[in-house]
């Protein structure tokens, strides 16, 4: 068997366009256009590409999308400051504050203070709170992106045994909620799970998110499984995710790595923004 392909490229393209779509008609509507902030602290070659992406998909939906560019050398303070500005400021519907940030701040404070209904990430102690209680407001984008795309390729949840790999706030709890609620059976794995290749056995939807580069090998997974390969790292200056290629011979659906899960989260982040902004500054009737 090899593996259908879960195009996380195409699918985000489509996405960007239904994007594209219902912003053209809110401003035909005559509502506002809305407005991503992102905020870059340091010189950090991933972080500056993820942001260029994040610019390029913003303004070709037609989202205005200004960097704001802090130096390495910045303190929390600048940044809280920062973050408070875009927060009183009318026009901004999302700030996005690329992670990681520099040692010396605080990032949890930086987080913390965030406009909930503008924090487009999802990562807000309010909005994570939301959706463990299971009443989501604005999810965080890469799992979001990864049920986005299980849905579009049709593959069931409900009653399956979804296997996380990964605890992080970023991707592993808000994804096992996600899977949660749409009635998968979730176990949650991470670094001090004994024997993750008999828990990763057992899952009919594999979610690797350890940053362990080629961790899920080709042995670890059931025939037919969907498999979601959410790691990225750097070996050798080339960019390699957690699951091993020859997985592709068993599992029934995998992503690709790259053109998988890393478009669907830019396309989750494009829809919070409009999201954001259609919730705080509805259509006028
Ligand atoms: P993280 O480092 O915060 O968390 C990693 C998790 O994996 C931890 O909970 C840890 O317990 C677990 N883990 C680590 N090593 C393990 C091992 N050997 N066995 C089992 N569990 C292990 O990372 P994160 O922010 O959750 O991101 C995970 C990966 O996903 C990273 O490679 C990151 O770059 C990538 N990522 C990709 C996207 C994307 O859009 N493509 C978005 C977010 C994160």
């Amino acid at each position: 068997m090899t593996a259908v392909q879960l195009d996380g490229r195409q699918v985000a393209a489509s996405i960007f366009d239904e994007i594209g779509r219902r912003i053209h008609a809110r401003l035909e509507g005559g509502g506002s256009r809305p407005h991503l902030a992102v905020v870059l602290v340091g010189d950090d070659p991933a972080s500056e590409t993820y942001v260029r992406m994040k610019r390029k998909n913003s303004e070709d939906a037609g989202i205005e999308s200004p960097d704001y560019h802090l130096p390495s050398t910045a303190a929390t303070d600048e940044v809280l400051g920062l973050v408070e500005r875009l927060n009183d400021d009318p026009a901004v519907s999302g700030i996005l504050v690329q992670a990681p940030l520099p040692a010396q701040i605080d990032s949890a404070a930086v987080m913390e203070r965030i406009d909930p209904a503008r924090d487009v990430d999802g990562l807000t102690p309010y909005n994570a709170g939301r959706l463990a209680i299971g009443s989501p407001n604005l999810v965080p984008c890469t799992p979001a992106g990864i049920i986005e795309l299980l849905d579009r390729y049709g593959i069931e949840l409900a009653g399956r045994h979804a296997v996380v790999i990964g605890r992080s706030n970023l991707v592993g709890k808000p994804v096992s909620l996600l899977l949660l609620y749409r009635h998968a059976t979730v176990t949650i794995c991470h670094s001090r799970t004994p024997d993750l290749a008999a828990e990763s056995r057992r899952a009919d939807v594999l979610v690797a998110a350890a940053g362990q580069p080629h961790l899920v090998q080709r042995d670890w997974v059931k025939p037919g499984a969907a498999v979601i390969d959410v790691g990225v790292s750097r070996v050798d200056g080339k960019l390699v995710g957690d699951v091993e290629p020859e997985v592709a011979e068993v599992a029934g659906w995998l992503t690709p790595n790259p053109g998988g899960v890393g478009p669907m989260t830019r396309a989750m982040l494009l829809l919070n923004t409009l999201r954001a902004e259609e919730l705080r500054r509805p259509l006028p009737s």
